[in-house]
């Protein structure tokens, strides 16, 4: 196969594909709109304290390393798909634009793969929690760029003996806003996220409110048992309100049908997935998203391909997962692409 398989979006999803399909001998093109490869994942810190806490947020610098130096994969930075022309066999070209430019090239492809990812929720939209009013409100997105960047001291402020609360959910399992699924991700990272902080400040206090838990994958009891030996207090619990009064967060915690105060020194909240709102390859090829706005597949026992022969979707943008079933995805679509091309199914 001579045409090149053009994969857009080079976070983790797009750059395992294309990795995978290199490793076989496939030439690829990522379009990636950013300068920058790896996605949302190079946002986010190390979560290791005395040990490697499993978060897999290294697996993108690997990706990223050998999508440079693989002489299969072409990597074009700062470009976005401007256009598809579909066959009954599936794509044929795909036309390519430079970001805030008129620049475009043409590329003939033997198949595309969506890998255009998610969007943080911005709590913004939940005035009662006080995201962006309230000093001490935190999400986990920004503490994980606090920690990233070494600026911790942004978050205790040099206060000794913090009592910090979780709050799970935040823009998932919500039906009032339209996002009534499991971000999949949030829990394990709160849980990395609180044994991280206890590590980094020993006086902290850590609670952690949750609808009910939800943890999936081969780490996840283990992280689950070192944050109940390290102290971590998980209560159910989803919060109604937060106000501050002097150097507190009084938070209203609505728990089996009652409501309590209680006060805190910060809160972070744990902000769901959302599909991008930048779909617009959606829109390129004509493709229905789902009830949730993320790409649908060709059928849920089939979620790797798309309803258009030759389009295969992989990672974040057709549902909320972590890193690990991000790569489980990419990986198995991009066996039903070599697949597909061992059937001759791709011209
Ligand atoms: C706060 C937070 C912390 C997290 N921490 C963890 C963690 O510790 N461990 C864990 O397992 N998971 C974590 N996750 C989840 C993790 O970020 C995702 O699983 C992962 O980023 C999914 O990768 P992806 O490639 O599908 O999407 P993305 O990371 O969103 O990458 C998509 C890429 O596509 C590009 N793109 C989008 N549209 C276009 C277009 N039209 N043309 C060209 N390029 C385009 C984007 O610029 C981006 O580079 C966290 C999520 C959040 C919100
Ligand atoms: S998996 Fe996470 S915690 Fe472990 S070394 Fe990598 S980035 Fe750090
Ligand atoms: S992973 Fe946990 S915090 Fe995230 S949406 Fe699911 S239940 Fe809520």
């Amino acid at each position: 196969m001579d045409k090149p398989i053009v994969v857009v979006g080079g976070g983790i999803a797009g750059l395992s594909v294309a990795g995978m399909l290199a490793g076989n001998g496939m030439r690829c093109i990522i379009v990636e709109r950013e300068a920058s490869l790896g996605g949302h994942v190079r946002d986010w810190a190390c979560m290791a304290t005395d040990k490697c806490l499993r978060c897999f947020c290294c697996s993108a610098e690997d990706l990223v390393g050998y999508a440079r130096s693989s002489d299969k994969i072409d990597v074009r930075t700062g470009w976005e798909l401007s256009s598809v022309s579909l066959s009954s066999g599936g794509p044929k070209q795909a036309v390519l634009k430079r970001i805030g430019s008129a620049e475009e090239k043409t590329e003939e492809a033997a198949a595309l793969v969506i890998a255009t990812g998610f969007e943080p929720y911005n709590p913004g939209e939940k005035i009662l929690l006080g995201h962006g009013r309230l000093d001490g409100v935190f999400t986990l997105a920004e503490m994980d760029s606090l920690l990233r960047r070494d600026m911790l001291s942004v978050f205790t402020r040099g206060r000794r003996g913090l009592r910090a609360a979780f709050f799970q959910c935040v823009g998932s399992r919500d039906a009032n806003s339209g996002a009534n699924y499991c971000s999949q991700y949030c829990c394990k990272a709160a849980l990395r996220m609180a044994l991280k902080l206890m590590h980094e400040s020993p006086d902290i206090s850590v609670t952690l409110f949750y609808i009910d838990i939800q943890l999936a994958g081969k780490y996840a009891g283990a992280l689950l048992k070192a944050a109940e030996d390290k102290g971590v207090r998980l209560q159910q619990g989803v919060p109604g309100e937060i106000t501050n009064s002097e150097d507190l967060l009084e938070v209203i915690v609505e728990s089996q049908g009652l409501n309590r105060k209680e006060p805190f020194d910060r809160v972070i909240l744990s902000i769901g997935e959302r599909p991008s709102p930048k779909q617009s390859v959606l829109d390129q090829l004509g493709l229905p998203a789902n009830e949730f706005g993320f790409v649908s597949s060709r059928d849920p026992l089939d979620n790797s391909r798309t309803a258009i022969p030759g389009v295969y979707v992989a990672g974040t943008c057709s549902g909320p997962k972590d890193i690990e079933t991000t790569l489980e995805h990419a990986g198995q679509t991009a066996e039903v692409i070599m697949a597909d091309l061992r059937k001759g199914a791709l011209r």
